[in-house]
């Protein structure tokens, strides 16, 4: 199987899976990059998985099902072009000879589901959408801090060596953001250089794995000592109180430039 982060527009991924004859994309927000890659690959589109209704992980879903017969699938609780098979927490999905298994990650959205398999002959894997990024998070626009805490803990407890594909090229921006929260994690400090590196090379930051985020992503971290005490350095936040610290990183990061 190749796992394969097709770039569109400003730092978007569209994930795709394919095993040399079939092929599977995530949030295909445009269709052309996934179209050309199919092309120049010689690749039949089976199902297009989605984890949000924003524009920018679904505007080429209805071109991609219409042009390959891709199956797609979705959240339940969200809007997407339809016909789709609509998915909650506990449903599987077989594509390409894999089973996913769903879980619902409301927070940046209120219907966000996340597909995750340990199906295949490498490292598991997640398609986190806007839920998980590295060293970082996704906005709140439709949900509640204490939704998104459970939903990141969730994450947080797949193995270790689970691939962690997130729909953004955001990691920079969250490494430095996590520096002035964390700035005596040495796991984080060596982390950012080997990032930085690979974008001045313009290579991805991704996937990130599960057990790397656990010990640089401030927000997954909000038990950690030094954490909750910046939270509370910030806004007041009650150092004992997983929710309030995340919901004061959540806001600091906001403000953050
Ligand atoms: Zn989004
Ligand atoms: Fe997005």
């Amino acid at each position: 199987m190749n796992l394969i982060p097709l770039p569109a527009f400003q730092d978007n991924y569209l994930w795709l899976l394919h095993d040399g004859q079939r092929a599977l994309v995530v949030d295909p927000g445009d269709a052309q990059p996934v179209r050309s890659f199919l092309a120049a690959n010689g690749l039949q589109l089976a199902a297009i998985l989605v984890t949000h209704h924003h524009a920018d992980h679904t505007g080429g879903v209805d071109a991609l099902r219409d042009e390959t017969g891709a199956r797609v699938y979705g959240p339940v609780r969200e809007r997407i072009p339809e016909p789709f098979d609509a998915l909650t927490e506990g449903d599987t999905v077989d594509v390409l000879g894999l089973r996913f298994n769903v879980f619902d990650v409301p927070g940046h959205t209120a219907g966000h589901i996340a597909y995750y398999t340990d199906d295949l002959p490498g490292d598991p894997l997640v398609f986190c959408g806007d839920t998980l990024f590295s060293g970082g998070c996704g906005r709140l626009f439709e949900g509640t801090p204490a939704q998104m805490v459970h939903s990141l803990a969730k994450l947080a407890t797949l193995p270790g060596e689970t691939r962690v594909c997130c729909t953004h090229e955001y990691t920079l921006g969250n490494l430095k953001f996590a520096t002035a929260v964390e700035p005596g994690n040495t796991q984080l400090m060596h982390y950012r250089q080997q990032c930085e590196a690979r974008r001045s090379r313009g290579e991805p930051t991704l996937p990130s794995t599960i057990a790397l985020e656990r010990e640089i992503n401030p927000f997954l971290r909000a038990r950690q000592p030094a954490v909750a005490q910046a939270a509370h350095g910030y806004d007041g936040a009650d150092e004992s109180d997983e929710v309030a610290v995340f919901a004061a990183l959540r806001q600091w990061k906001n403000e953050f430039r």
